[in-house]
């Protein structure tokens, strides 16, 4: 058997083995687990010629988000207290470097081995250790009630884990030998959107030139407009924090409360909790949560 075989049997048995798991576990017929166990058995038994390089990714991705889905629904079960299964949430001060995923010379000539160990081990460390300190010290906060320096760790909880998310997608986002152009959906969503390739990576290396003082150059999907954008940013964040998406959010704009509350930010925000539609709130976490990246 070669190569390509023995990894298509190894999903098949893995699938097979998710499967009994399932049935030891006694999880009803009505799980959605069963439908994606079933569908990506067909994906498998459809298979008859060796699949190129991103096909083989988009079922090893498959694969995974099906393991996500089981680990996540074993860990809702966990909450109840009926089985035991990994704990994949970080804790506050929990976030670490992830490993480069290739060797520290391997974007040579382009980027030299000097500059990926400094940007690698000293200051993507720096941001995870400032993220690690300001959770730790958010949660002291929480605990003491007292939050006089709210200002400072959200300053520092928004540079430090941008810093964070963005670096952990920048290494990835590189590979030696890469370069020319996407394929699929990427590339028809770039053509759909900015007209074309080429005048996509004109716009994202002049936004990439022209960020005032450091920053990042960002292609990003809006799940709002439903069409991809290119945007910079300075520094890392403007007190956001990248790869995050909001579910609860509160307008303290002056034109938000003037009127009605003049110079009283404090009464509208504490009235404002009476507004608070928490079933939205849970709809948009419902909605986002199948969405995971490798934690670190
Ligand atoms: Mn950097």
């Amino acid at each position: 058997m070669d190569h390509f075989h023995r990894y298509i049997s190894e999903l098949f048995n893995w699938n097979e083995q998710m499967k009994n798991y399932l049935e030891s576990e006694n999880v009803g017929v009505e799980s959605e687990l069963w439908g994606k166990l079933d569908r990506f058995t067909n994906l498998i038994e459809n298979v008859s010629k060796p699949l190129s390089n991103s096909e083989l990714l988009d079922l090893q991705s498959e694969a995974e988000t099906i393991q996500e889905d089981m680990e996540d629904y074993f860990n809702r079960k966990q909450e109840i207290g009926s089985i035991w299964v990994k704990e994949t949430v970080l804790p506050p001060g929990g976030h670490s470097v992830p490993p480069l995923p290739y060797a520290y010379n391997a974007l040579e000539p382009y980027i030299s081995e000097e500059i990926m160990r400094l940007h690698h081990d000293q200051h993507h460390k720096a941001y995870v250790d400032g993220l690690n300190k300001a959770e730790i010290n958010l949660k002291k906060a929480r605990e003491s009630n007292d939050f006089s320096l709210i200002k400072h760790w959200s300053r520092e909880l928004a540079f430090n884990g941008s810093g964070h998310n963005l670096h952990s997608i920048f290494w990835s986002n590189m590979i030696p030998g890469g370069g020319g152009r996407p394929k699929g959906v990427v590339l028809g969503a770039i053509e759909s959107y900015f007209g074309s390739f080429e005048a996509f990576k004109k716009q994202f290396s002049e936004a990439a030139k022209q960020v005032e003082g450091s920053g990042w150059a960002l292609l990003v999907w809006s799940p709002r407009s439903r069409h991809l954008e290119v945007l910079q940013t300075e520094k890392h964040m403007d007190f956001s924090q990248w790869d995050t998406i909001p579910l609860l959010v509160l307008d303290v704009w002056e034109h938000a409360y003037y009127l009605q509350y003049k110079n009283k930010r404090a009464a509208y925000v504490d009235n404002w909790w009476n507004l608070v539609n928490w079933s939205d709130v849970e709809s948009r976490f419902e909605k986002v949560r199948p969405l995971k990246w490798l934690a670190f």
